[in-house]
């Protein structure tokens, strides 16, 4: 066996299906394989929708033109189903290499975080919150929590966060729903420690709204070993 074959990356559809067993809580979604049951699917979500691609080629979606957003009605639907697949021949994924897509409720909020899970072989597994979206090259606000970690050490996680006063009502906007997210880094923190076989997981986005409106994951990314 190659190194390449002892792991695997989950698409965003297989690394729901996990996130769904520890009820993290996630936007409404479906996968579809052709355009006709995207836009049947599209009738029964509630607009603005999101659409992106599903392919095991691809890692990292918007890169390749593979997430489209802020579809306003059925017409946008189906452009963006059409511009996904020709932004990915484009990058030389044919067809055949495409599963499908996903087309999703777009959710709005204050603020993208990530929380991510890394596997040390010192420290075990390691939790980190931060900055996330698309930013989250450029910002790199993250800090780090070895696991095990109790719900005052993950409010301390975010307060260390340079950014943290965008969470926390800065100059007057809204506060945003820190237990939510706090919440969910505790049901990351049980998933990573019920399942060896996941090497790294992302939540990147999760969406995180007002106090008292909760946190929702529009994208993860899962390794398995
Ligand atoms: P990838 O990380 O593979 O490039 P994402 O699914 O994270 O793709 O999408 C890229 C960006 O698009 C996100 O950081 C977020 O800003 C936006 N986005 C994606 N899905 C949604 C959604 N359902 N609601 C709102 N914004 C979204
Ligand atoms: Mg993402």
């Amino acid at each position: 066996m190659t190194s390449s074959q002892l792991v695997e990356i989950l698409t965003e559809v297989e690394s729901r299906t996990i996130l769904d067993k520890y009820k993290i809580p996630q936007n409404k979604y479906k996968f579809t394989t052709c355009l006709e049951d995207t836009l049947n699917e599209a009738k029964k979500l509630t607009y603005p929708l999101v659409m992106k691609v599903v392919s095991k080629k691809i890692v990292h979606k918007s890169d390749f033109g593979g997430v489209q957003i802020n579809l306003k009605n059925e017409k946008e639907v189906e452009n963006a189903y059409k511009k996904i697949f020709n932004n990915a021949s484009l990058n030389n994924i044919s067809a055949e290499e495409i599963d499908g897509v996903t087309i999703q409720e777009m959710e709005k909020g204050i603020e993208e975080i990530l929380i991510g899970v890394k596997r040390d072989p010192v420290f075990g597994p390691v939790i980190v919150v931060g900055f996330g979206g698309i930013l989250v090259e450029i910002m790199k606000d993250i800090s780090l929590g070895i696991t095990p970690l109790a719900e005052k050490d993950i409010y301390k996680m975010l307060r260390k966060l340079k950014g943290f006063s965008l969470l926390d009502g800065f100059r007057g906007s809204a506060k945003a729903d820190l237990s939510s997210i706090v919440e969910i880094v505790l049901k990351v923190q049980e998933m990573i420690i019920n399942e060896p076989k996941i090497l790294e997981l992302d939540i990147n986005p999760l969406i995180v709204k007002e106090a008292g409106r909760g946190s929702i994951a529009v994208d993860a990314r899962i390794v398995m070993g």
